[in-house]
């Protein structure tokens, strides 16, 4: 059994990007990244000190941006509209979850596609689907690129994705189906779902819930992507596969933390440095 280590392709990638930066400086190229935080959502802020911080290492401008709790949706689409057309910017980021009086589906789709380097624009999850190039989620872009780097070539795999939402599941599905898998996509009203995981030869799971996937439910060397992170009571993040008991079975196994979070944060980066060499 061999356990993914994402922090050290992260690192590999985040050290590339800072290549491709300088070289980029060279020509009188700086990608900018702005980040917008709307309210005060603590997890949200960390998630932002952490982008911003990654920027940094890598040489991409960051821009922070921080509305009040009670702003209104004009005045975020009004920003959005500014950044949209300011040439400093390559990528724009809104950090969801936004407080419930705004309209996400109308702020992402305010974002200039050229720009949505979180890949969530209807015109990006488009040309996902007919799989062409575009910019790509970047958490399920992180799980294709750890499957590349381990050469798990999914063609042919019978893989299962447990989630089904627009910034995990979906697009993980999606990918996966694009390399050539048989994709079976699970989610809260799945009868059979131990039933499914069984015949699965890749399981990418991205619930929240700890424990959801069980050693029962894992056939011998599966390879297992655990994309949940979870604080537990004792403070240990954890993710959504018993890790102890999956890992007896799985031929490949991410761990939580240090398998796709670390990668979600190195995608963004690359898809920020991809959209200013466009
Ligand atoms: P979400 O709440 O939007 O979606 C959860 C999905 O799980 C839903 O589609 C739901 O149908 C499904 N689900 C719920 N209960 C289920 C059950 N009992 N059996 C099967 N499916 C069930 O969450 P999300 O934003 O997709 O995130 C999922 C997890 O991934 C969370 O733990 C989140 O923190 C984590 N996450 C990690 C990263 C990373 O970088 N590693 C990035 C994004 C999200």
């Amino acid at each position: 059994m061999t356990i993914i280590d994402g922090k050290k392709l992260s690192n590999e990638i985040i050290d590339s990007l800072t290549n491709e930066c300088i070289e980029l400086k060279k020509i009188g190229i700086t990608p900018g990244l702005a980040v917008i935080l709307v309210g005060n959502n603590p997890a949200s802020a960390t998630y932002v000190n952490m982008k911003e911080k990654a920027c940094k290492r890598v040489g991409i401008n960051s821009f922070k941006y921080h509305l009040n709790e009670d702003s209104t949706q004009k005045e975020l689409l009004d920003l959005i509209d500014r950044l949209n057309k300011d040439d400093k910017v390559n990528g724009i980021l809104v950090q969801l979850p936004l407080p419930s009086h705004f309209n996400t589906d109308e702020v992402l789709e305010f974002i200039s596609y050229k720009k949505d380097v979180d890949g969530f624009h209807p015109y990006n999850v488009g040309l996902l689907s007919l799989g062409l190039e575009g910019f790509k989620p970047c958490t399920p872009y992180g799980v294709m690129k750890l499957l590349k780097a381990y050469e798990i070539n999914p063609e042919g795999m019978n893989a299962c994705v447990i989630g089904r939402s627009n910034i995990v599941g979906k697009p993980m599905s999606m990918l996966l189906l694009n390399s050539g898998a048989t994709v079976t996509t699970c989610h809260s009203k799945t009868k059979n779902l131990k039933e499914i995981t069984l015949q699965s030869d890749l399981i990418v799971v991205g619930v929240g819930k700890p424990n959801l996937l069980t050693a029962d439910m894992v056939k011998d060397g599966a390879v297992v992507i655990d994309v949940g992170i979870n604080r537990i009571e004792s403070g240990k993040l954890v993710g959504d596969a018993d890790f102890d008991g999956v890992s007896k079975k799985a031929s490949f196994i991410t761990p939580v933390p240090g398998g796709v979070g670390p990668m979600t944060i190195a995608m963004l980066l690359s898809n920020c440095v991809e959209g200013a060499k466009k």
